[in-house]
């Protein structure tokens, strides 16, 4: 068990390395507690940790595919080991309910298993042969990733990078959020002790760690996940130096609600509300905006809040009868609350969810009661903005070419959801600019890692989770053997 005294250190070259400065991550629930300290590393930190992993790739880049799948599999069965002890730290430090928290190391642990057992088959080298020679398609590792993620899934969405990357034959600098930099680190921890020096580091910092990790001439490629506005300056940061990318970022998904969805299905009425209000709403691709058909609008609403109501139980994570949560902290709680006040002050009405269940941690925490807001206008910011917290707008429709062109009036494309009749459903689903869209289930209740995850639009470039995830850390390199060797255009 880890208590709230717990120090976590950087990783470079496979050593643990003390900094000079710390900083106590103050337990969202319990803002006078502390949930444990995290290093704030310098840029100088940084530099070294990209010099080993660089050093590293060298020899990593050569070691055979099966040893690298026994080593990630050695490290499955770490995290496996030490879970419930990852889960509640993770608990404390972030603010979500432990079952949310036991539900992100499974999902991390399904995508690690996932790559090990598919590393093989999609990073091999193809060979082709015909009339005109021969060709072998290789799939090499890139070199340093400079891998750097948010606070709201910290484990699996550092895993979603840590594992394909490796087992492709690159080496690796993680950076994750000052905000949950506890249990993401413990588990590196585990990941790291399986590898040779310096093929995975970890360094803790704030945006300066980051610009050097997206600047640095010796980092090949960068894994982003987080806000769309950070990765705008990362782009900027690494045009000088033309690096790879693979960046996730904000979505602000819509759930269309058809006028043939049965609105006294209670279980999917309830997949909808767990699709609003999972992690306290903060999940990239939470359901962030819903729109129904106006023929069955109030209905939706009285059956939607009936739900949600039975659904939603707030309070302290670690009580096993609460659902939801506190916000992970004090400026993207009060970040939400401004976008409700703005809709309200505008006329809208945000109906409270649910009930809460611990008063004394409620008034002290960075805890919001969950609330639908009802009477916004389709350019109200809580409509067009990610909210990222527990609160979601439902707004009426007219017609499905007016949900379409509501769903796709956005910046954003990452996820979206279509709720229906099937083939109906599947119709409208095909014209939502997406890069996933989920029929009658939405959010991570839709999620599968054996298939490719990403945003279109401003929401990301390139894929995590499936093949695809794999092969997003490699550079295919052809060698080319042709017959001839001459071309029948060029004269002699
Ligand atoms: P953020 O962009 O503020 O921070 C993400 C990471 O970037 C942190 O580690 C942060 O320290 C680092 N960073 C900050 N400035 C930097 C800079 N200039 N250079 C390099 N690194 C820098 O995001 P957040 O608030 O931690 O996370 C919430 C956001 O992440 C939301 O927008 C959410 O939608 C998005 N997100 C996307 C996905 C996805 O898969 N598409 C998943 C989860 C979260």
């Amino acid at each position: 068990m880890f208590n709230d005294q717990i120090k976590v250190e950087a990783i470079i070259n496979g050593e643990e390395v003390k900094a000079e400065r710390y900083e106590a991550r103050e337990n969202p629930t319990h803002p006078e507690r502390v949930a444990g300290y995290a290093p704030i590393n310098t840029r100088e930190d940084a530099v070294r940790a990209i010099d080993a992993a660089h050093t590293a790739f060298a020899s990593w880049t050569k070691v055979a595919i099966e040893e690298r799948i026994e080593r990630m599999e050695r490290a499955i069965q770490n995290i496996k080991a030490a879970a419930p002890d990852i889960a509640e730290l993770l608990s404390r430090e972030h603010g979500k309910p432990l079952y949310d928290a036991e539900g992100e190391i499974g999902v991390s642990l399904a995508w690690m298993e996932f790559a090990c057992q598919n590393a093989k088959d999609v990073l091999q080298n193809e060979m082709r042969e015909d009339e005109n020679g021969k060709t072998i398609i290789a799939h090499d590792g890139i070199g340093v990733v400079s891998a750097i993620t948010p606070w709201n899934y910290p484990l699996s969405l550092s895993t979603i990078k840590i594992a394909p990357a490796l087992l492709a034959g690159n080496t690796i600098v993680l950076k994750p959020s000052p905000l949950a930099p506890l249990a993401v680190s413990k588990v590196v921890e585990m990941i790291a002790a399986e590898f040779p020096n310096g093929v995975l580091n970890l360094v803790h910092g704030e945006a300066d760690v980051g610009v050097e990790l997206t600047t640095n001439p010796k980092v090949a490629k960068i894994a982003f996940t987080g806000g769309t506005g950070t990765a705008k300056h990362i782009m900027k940061a690494a045009a000088d130096t033309i690096k790879n990318m693979t960046l996730e970022l904000g979505g602000n998904d819509a759930a269309i609600i058809l006028n043939d969805f049965d609105v006294n299905d209670e279980r999917a009425m309830r997949r909808l509300v767990i699709s609003n209000f999972l992690t306290a709403g903060q999940i990239c691709m939470i359901a962030k905006r819903i729109y129904v058909d106006r023929s069955i609008y109030e209905q939706f609403v009285e059956k939607y809040i009936e739900a949600a109501n039975k659904w939603i139980r707030v309070g302290d994570p670690f009580n096993k009868d609460v659902t939801i949560g506190p916000v992970n902290n004090k400026k993207q709680a009060e970040f939400v609350q401004s976008l409700i006040d703005d809709a309200t002050a505008k006329g809208a009405t945000a109906v409270k969810l649910g009930r809460v269940v611990d008063e004394d941690v409620f008034e002290k925490g960075y805890f919001l009661q969950p609330t639908v807001v009802l009477g916004a206008d389709y350019h109200d910011p809580i409509v067009v903005e990610e909210q990222f917290g527990p609160t979601v707008p439902i707004l009426p429709f007219d017609g499905d070419e007016h949900a379409i062109e509501l769903a796709n009036d956005s910046i954003y494309g990452l996820t979206s959801s279509v709720w229906g009749e099937e083939e109906h459903a599947i119709e409208v689903a095909k014209q939502i600019q997406a890069g996933t869209t989920m029929i009658n289930t939405a959010a991570v209740q839709g999620l599968d890692v054996r298939f490719p995850f990403g945003g279109v639009k401003q929401s990301g470039i390139g894929r995590e989770y499936g093949r695809e995830g794999l092969l997003a850390y490699t550079d295919t390199h052809i060698i080319n053997i042709p017959k001839k060797g001459e071309l029948p255009y060029i004269p002699e």
